[in-house]
């Protein structure tokens, strides 16, 4: 690809961080972002001198944020100050009894071990497989595009599934080491953020633990949205222009080719399209029939992952 014009829609992390990786080397890029801010579902709210994070909460494998930074030259200490939080987490369980998830691994050994004895031990075993799988899984699995199954063509690969568990569920998976209820809730909750469950997730997904437990859990200092505001800053940076308040409306195809976006602010010419929008709503509502993925009643047939109803509540009292 020589230098093209690219056009893309939506300014969350991954419109950012496409943007910026692609201005990076040379191309003219354009964000149109329906809000009028950027970052998408990590936005904020602001009402009678509350201030909200309207997304995410967690921040978790700060080295992935690193690896982005370092593209550009920079680390996340050049924008906001890390915390890792101790406890990590509080976990409310049903019977209104409450758990601290402590930082520190000694602690969190004695935790488990009072829940279930010979926890401890096996909790070494459980994190030193799920370390193999988020070095290993991440670099090469995750961090793979998944056009084609031919990806994955590869001896190493092939061998290394199976190390990596890709066919067993993470549910059997934490059972064969663990039977107290809650360390067992505590090691399947964090596929939750994958959008499934441990019955359905492959056990490679310890890997999520491994992120959990070992590498622990962290706040930008000022909130979420400081990580979005350093994409911004990284992306205008490197010449990425950023419309607010225009909202894509369709995808002009001619012949088989994208000529660019009718926006509620007109027609944008672009070589190239990248949506960063949910993938039902750009394959359904954004392209035209013939250049569909996926016909309405596949979408129809799909479980997607669930959606929420969040309430921001602001407290004036500690
Ligand atoms: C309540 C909640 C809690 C979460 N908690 C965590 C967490 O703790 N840790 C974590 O790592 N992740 C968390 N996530 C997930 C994380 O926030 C998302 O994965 C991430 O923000 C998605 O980024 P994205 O760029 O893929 O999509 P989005 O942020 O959805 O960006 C898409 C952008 O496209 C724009 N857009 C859509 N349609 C159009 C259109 N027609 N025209 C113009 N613009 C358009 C949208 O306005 C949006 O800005 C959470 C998500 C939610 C909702």
């Amino acid at each position: 690809m020589g230098t093209s014009t690219i056009a893309i829609i939506g300014s969350g992390f991954s419109g950012l961080s496409a943007a910026s990786i692609l201005a990076k080397e040379g191309h003219t890029v354009t964000i149109y972002e329906k809000n009028d801010q950027a970052g998408g579902r990590a936005r904020t709210w602001s009402k009678d001198g509350f201030h909200f994070d309207m997304g995410p909460s967690w921040y978790w494998m700060p080295d992935v944020f690193e690896n982005f930074y370092a593209l550009f030259g920079k680390t996340a200490a050049d924008f906001y100050t890390l915390k890792r939080l101790d406890p990590s987490y509080r976990v409310y369980w049903a019977n209104k009894e409450l758990t601290d998830v402590p930082a520190g691994m000694p602690q969190l050994k004695a935790l488990f071990e009072t829940l279930e004895p010979g926890a401890s031990a096996n909790l070494d075993t459980f994190l030193h497989q799920a370390e193999y799988k988020y070095t290993t899984g991440m670099g090469d699995f995750v961090f793979r595009p998944s056009h084609s199954i031919l990806e994955y063509v590869d001896l190493k690969l092939i061998s290394a599934s199976f190390r990596l568990q890709l066919y067993t569920s993470l549910r059997k998976h934490v059972g064969s080491f663990f039977k107290h209820p809650k360390i067992v809730k505590i090691l399947e909750f964090p596929v939750l953020f994958l959008g499934g469950t441990a019955k359905t997730t492959p056990a490679l997904y310890s890997l999520m633990n491994y992120a959990d437990l070992a590498l622990g859990t962290w706040y930008p200092m000022g909130g979420m949205n400081e990580i979005v505001k350093a994409m911004v800053s990284i992306a205008e940076s490197n010449g990425v222009k950023i419309v607010l308040n225009a909202e894509v409306r369709h995808i002009r195809v001619k012949d088989g080719i994208a000529q660019g976006l009718e926006t509620d602010k007109g027609f944008q010419q672009a070589d190239v399209i990248i949506s960063s929008a949910d993938y039902q709503f750009t394959d359904q509502h954004l392209l035209d029939k013939p250049y569909q993925s996926y016909t309405s009643e596949y979408w129809n047939s799909r479980v997607l992952s669930p959606s929420s109803l969040l309430f921001y509540i602001g407290v004036n009292k500690r």
